[in-house]
């Protein structure tokens, strides 16, 4: 079996796994027994991989370590991918089909699921790949699945190769991404990688950097009185709620920013004629902007209370995670060693903040430097996720040429 094959095999038995994470249990970790039933499967392969220092935790997060095989002096480096799935959509009972030398155009999945790049521009970039889907009735689960795929197979790889001279190799299978809780528990003193990368994002992009985000929570309250003897009186929250979502900037809305652009996105509204709780999050690469998009929504909400006589708003910002292109930036390795194997891979990539936040970013402010490099996988979260075969081949070898010895 070439790697190709052996990608493939492995991949397929995993997505068989039904891991979707639970929002519901999220007190829990992980929040669903699926995740336990594969993270024993990953620890046994490890073992029989010939790993060391295999751990299961009680929370399902798994580790193991394959030792350096040369003298030299070598960073240790981490790779880590998700197990469990989106609870967005169905993850049980995963039928895989491979599509072999994908033609560039329509990708049918079955049960009347049909991608296409004018709707995931992905696909344009793996005209010829063989690409893998489910079969239109679940999600795929390449996210992450394709990243456990990939980190097994080059252990197994390297456990074959002995010819190939390396430095120390952590591994860690995390519980829960899909509801925030990814790297929560992964005890980083036993990982000891001195940087790692997650294998979660798309196709091309190489995540160096991710949006800082708050919640916001605003509280409204008038003046109520009985509605027939209102006039001159009554000061409605609802309206004033109303005020602040239709006075917001357009331009710091989400629905009209992309790329490198922020915004406050009103998300969810409470109450009644008494109070109003109307929430927001609020996401932005820079954080300079962050606060100076924050500040601006402040001074909107006071202009729209002295309009308001009787009216009360208050508005408070809570931290939820920041950007890690700092920390990369303070701690280069992590960024160098990964460009330089790709331009030795010789495969192409787009350096990106990624409009959201991933699993690296939390263990960077941890300590622990984590880009986000390819998942292989598109469209994922629903039925029309699919995973490109050779572009797992290809990340396979960017990771063996961030870990061989120089
Ligand atoms: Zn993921």
């Amino acid at each position: 079996m070439n790697i190709k094959e052996k990608l493939y095999e492995r991949f397929v038995g995993y997505v068989k796994v039904d891991t979707k994470s639970d929002g519901a249990n999220a007190a829990n970790t992980p929040s669903s027994l699926g995740q336990t039933v594969l993270a024993k499967m990953l620890s046994a392969e490890l073992k029989k991989l010939g790993l060391k220092n295999v751990l299961l935790t009680k929370h399902s997060y798994v580790l193991a370590e394959l030792p350096a095989n040369t003298a030299k002096k070598m960073p240790a480096v981490g790779f880590m991918a998700h197990m469990d799935t989106s609870p967005d959509f169905s993850g049980a009972n995963v039928k895989p089909k491979l599509h072999k030398n994908y033609n560039g155009g329509k990708l049918v999945i079955g049960n009347g699921i049909v991608n296409d790049p004018k709707q995931d521009p992905n696909l344009k970039f793996c005209k010829g790949h063989d690409i893998v889907t489910a079969s239109g009735d679940t999600l795929l689960g390449g996210d992450d699945k394709a990243g456990i795929a990939i980190i097994m197979t080059m252990l197994e790889y390297l456990g074959e190769n002995p010819q190939i001279k390396h430095g120390p190799v952590k591994v860690a299978f995390t519980v829960d991404e899909e509801i925030g809780h990814g790297s929560a528990l992964l005890p980083l003193d036993k990982f000891k990688a001195d940087f790692a990368y997650t294998l979660d994002s798309y196709i091309v992009d190489i995540g160096r950097g991710n949006f800082n985000a708050d919640a916001c929570t605003i509280t409204i309250t008038g003046v109520n009185t009985h509605p027939g003897l209102a006039k001159g009186v009554l000061v409605s929250p609802l309206l004033i709620a109303s005020e602040i979502i239709t006075m917001w900037p357009k331009k710091h809305r989400a629905e009209h920013t992309d790329k490198e652009k922020g915004f406050i996105h009103f998300n969810e509204i409470n109450g009644g004629i008494e109070k109003i709780i109307l929430k927001a999050i609020a996401r932005e690469h820079d954080l300079k902007k962050l606060f100076a998009m924050e500040a601006e929504l402040k001074a909107l909400c006071r202009k729209i209370e002295a309009g308001h006589k009787g009216a009360k708003i208050s508005v408070q910002f809570k931290e939820s995670y920041r950007n890690m292109k700092d920390i990369l930036k303070k701690q280069p390795k992590a960024m160098d060693y990964l460009l330089r194997a790709l331009k030795e891979t010789k495969v192409s990539y787009r350096l990106e903040q990624a409009r959201g936040g991933t699993d690296g970013a939390r263990l960077s402010f941890r300590g622990l430097p984590t880009p986000n490099l390819f998942g292989c996988y598109s469209s994922a979260h629903g039925p029309y996720e699919w995973a490109s075969l050779d572009r797992m081949v290809d990340t396979l070898r960017v990771c063996l040429n961030i870990i061989k010895e120089r």
